[in-house]
């Protein structure tokens, strides 16, 4: 068995960040399928888009009245108030026919959302008018365009309205909707094998002797895989033990991406990073300067390498990538969101995006050490544009209780012992 990797590929959390991004860029997904609308937007299911979507007529495909009132030739009001023949009315869904054609001095009721007539270029709201009969007297002038939004001002029928890698959701739904699409072709989930390891830990429905700790990670990752737009596969709990380790590791690489929880640090036991090896494994950081997470692992092995006496799969990458998280629960959880989520993404077809922190005023002061950029769970709280943070009380990284409490992290620069009240911190919500 060889050793665990040298040099240790100690990295800073934007370096490492960086470097996944990079990875991530060069993955794919697997394969396409169609699926009904709202099914591919179901909550939870984030199907990504695979087709562009296109406008199959103008948006709006007739000038839109925004308002109720009365559509006028703006040019009428220049005089105010102003008494004008009422020629009709026009409904939303009126037909073409039942439109009239507006003269001089000639107005027509009108609804919001009904085709402007032909000859009129504004609609005056209804509360400046008077109607009298079949003459409306208006008391506020409007300007050519008042209230009307042009066809096809808002997509040219032909125009591209979605794109492949946008991830389903209410408002991809109503471009869809508009568009006429009751089906959509998605992008295939990736399969995500999670492989929870360490001699300690049983499975949910097993009681626990004293000593023993129930398997929250790989339920934890499973639900991380499906809110990423993965498929997650749950392999059974490997032992500290290299053999069924190595089995289950093998059997894991077949998927499109491998998680192991736990059996990375430097303990005697930790020997995922040995098995990986024997994988032929390229080990891109094998720690980070972060806390919650720090020996957080990534890399990846050739293709085939995780099957060498099965049948030969048909991959359609040259690697399998892995992660190697550590298993204190919120470690496995911060590191996954870190790092193991861009490259679920991108198999999932998602579109790349940048990690982004937003600010919040500090309610109380921080007093920390440097060295690691710091992950810390936290509640954000205030109301409207005040919002502030403050840590959650936690008794470290095996706190999954504390989680709860927490919706947020507070991110400290490896570089500040000591964050004063009031500061404004940048905040990754969860
Ligand atoms: P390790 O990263 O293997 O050193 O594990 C660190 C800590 O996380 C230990 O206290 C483990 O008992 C705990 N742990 C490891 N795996 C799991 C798991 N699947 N579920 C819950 N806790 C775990
Ligand atoms: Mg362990």
């Amino acid at each position: 068995m060889s050793a665990v990797p040298e040099p240790c590929l100690l990295l800073s959390f934007e370096d490492a960040r960086h470097l996944v991004e990079h990875h991530a860029a060069t993955q794919h997904p697997r394969g396409k399928e169609l699926v009904e609308l709202l099914d591919g937007a179901a909550a939870g299911a984030g199907q990504v888009l695979a087709e562009p979507v296109f406008a199959d007529r103008n948006f709006p495909p007739f000038p839109r009245a925004m308002r109720d009132g009365y559509a006028v030739r703006a040019s009428d009001l220049s005089q105010l108030p102003v008494t004008l023949e009422v020629v009709g009315e026009v409904k939303a869904g009126a037909a073409k026919r039942d439109i009239p054609v507006l003269q001089a001095s000639q107005a027509a009721s009108i609804m919001t959302g009904a085709p402007a007539p032909p000859g009129a270029d504004a609609v005056v709201m209804v509360e400046y008018t008077t109607r009298q009969g079949d003459r409306v007297q208006i008391t506020k002038a409007v300007a050519a365009g008042d209230n009307i939004v042009p066809a096809g001002s808002e997509a040219k029928r032909g125009e591209r309205l979605l794109s492949p890698g946008l991830r389903l959701d209410y408002r991809a739904v109503a471009v869809a909707a508009s568009a006429g699409k009751s089906r959509l072709l998605v992008y295939r989930k990736p399969q995500v094998a999670i492989l929870a390891t360490g001699d300690e830990v049983v499975d949910i429905d097993v009681p626990p002797r004293a000593t023993q700790i129930r398997n929250s990670n790989s339920y934890s990752l499973a639900a991380q895989v499906q809110a990423a737009g993965g498929e997650p596969l749950l392999l059974s709990i490997a032992p500290d033990k290299p053999a069924r380790l190595r089995e289950l590791i093998a059997y894991g690489l077949e998927a499109d991406l491998l998680l192991l929880a736990g059996g990375v640090s430097m303990g005697r036991y930790d020997l995922v990073e040995q098995i990986l090896e024997e994988f032929r494994a390229e080990f891109f950081f094998t720690s980070v300067r972060i806390q919650p997470g720090k020996p957080a692992v990534f890399g990846r092995v050739p293709s085939g390498a995780g099957a060498p006496a099965r049948e030969q799969v048909e991959s359609t990458s040259a690697h399998t990538y892995f992660f190697g998280l550590p298993g204190n629960p919120v470690s496995t959880m911060v590191t996954f969101e870190l790092f193991a989520r861009p490259v679920i993404e991108a198999l999932a077809g998602v579109a790349p995006r940048k990690l982004v922190l937003l600010n919040a005023s500090l309610k109380s002061e921080i007093k920390t050490k440097t060295g690691l950029k710091r992950f810390l769970p936290a509640i954000l709280s205030g109301e409207f544009e005040h919002a502030e943070v403050e840590l959650a009380a936690w008794q470290g990284s095996g706190d999954v209780a504390a989680m709860v409490r927490a919706n947020c992290y507070i991110v400290i620069p490896p570089d500040r012992e000591q964050i004063a009240a009031g500061e404004r911190v940048p905040v990754l919500l969860m």
